[in-house]
């Protein structure tokens, strides 16, 4: 069952009087219930536009975006406003940009208190929303003290705190060293492996080959669709927007341009390896 439906979804803005830019192009996309969806593509194709469609931060132009059944149009009523916003969570690009309070404890609580959550259940929620992200120890913390990558586990625990369904990380590891971005994506699988639907805005390859299906948009449009072998086949058509592939897929390739009778589909350095182990048995 689709958690999220978006229907030929067009956004301009406004850049100045009379003068628009065509930002969503037509977009449609079904987000099943529980599956893991990664939105990739580069700069200015149209990711964030569509994330802050999602969230009603940009009001809809044209098109329809339905969560759960409820359609988010201006028809919608507060009280589904307000239940579509706590069943949806969103984390953004800059950690800094997401912390509200001085101390971490505190700063998880204000999801929940602004939903008016009872003292006593705010305190379980941010006990199970740190032990999930692994940031317990830091409790009594100041966030601002925090690395990049802990700082975004705890704006995660800040939506987590408000029992989400589904997430939406727009380009979340896009600013964190590669330890930190690391420890964020495998907290997002985690995430998802825990029952959490989840649409992951990137433009990194290798962090899109995580996801169930990818969804490439490219100048506001859905470009291509498919599973991450299914994507990442087409490396041509991605090369061809300015996109490129993960680096086993890399490899494989600059391999079969040498000569080597390689399969160009693989996606991870385990299938990269067994596809070269296999050839140099054969004697290659
Ligand atoms: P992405 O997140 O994929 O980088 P965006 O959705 O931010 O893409 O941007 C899509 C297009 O819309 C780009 O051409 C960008 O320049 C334009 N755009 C984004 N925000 C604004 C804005 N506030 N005003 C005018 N143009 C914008
Ligand atoms: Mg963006």
């Amino acid at each position: 069952m689709a958690f999220i439906e978006i229907k030929n979804l067009s956004y301009e803005y406004e850049i100045e009087e009379g003068k628009r830019a065509k930002a969503l192009d037509g977009v449609s996309l079904s987000i099943e219930k529980g599956s893991f969806v990664a939105i990739l593509g580069h700069n200015g194709s149209g990711k964030s536009t569509l994330v802050k469609l999602l969230s009603a931060v940009l009001e809809l132009q044209s098109g329809e975006i339905i969560i759960d059944g409820v359609s988010l149009d201006s028809s919608i009523s507060d009280e589904d406003y307000i239940s579509i916003r706590r069943r949806v969570g969103m984390v953004f690009q800059n950690p800094d940009d997401q912390l509200v309070a001085t101390v971490v404890e505190e700063d998880i609580a204000f999801g929940p208190e602004n939903l008016g959550v009872p003292p006593c259940e705010i305190e379980k929620r941010v006990k199970d929303a740190l032990e999930k992200v692994g940031m317990t120890a830091y409790a009594k913390h100041a966030p601002h003290r925090l690395s990049g990558g802990q700082k975004q586990r705890i704006a995660i625990a800040g939506i987590l705190a408000m029992l989400p369904e589904c997430i939406i990380f727009d380009e979340a590891t896009a600013m964190l060293d590669p330890v930190g971005r690391e420890s964020v994506m495998e907290l997002i699988r985690a995430l998802h492996r825990d029952g959490i639907t989840t649409l992951f805005i990137t433009h990194n390859m290798d962090e899109a080959k995580l996801a169930d299906r990818i969804v490439v948009l490219n100048r506001g449009k859905v470009y291509m669709e498919g599973t991450p072998k299914e994507v990442f086949s087409r490396a041509d058509e991605l090369f061809s927007i300015g996109l490129e592939v993960p680096q086993s897929t890399s490899l494989a390739i600059e391999l079969k341009k040498l000569g080597m009778d390689i399969d160009t589909s693989v996606i991870s350095e385990e299938e990269c390896a067994d596809s070269i182990a296999r050839i140099l048995n054969k004697g290659f």
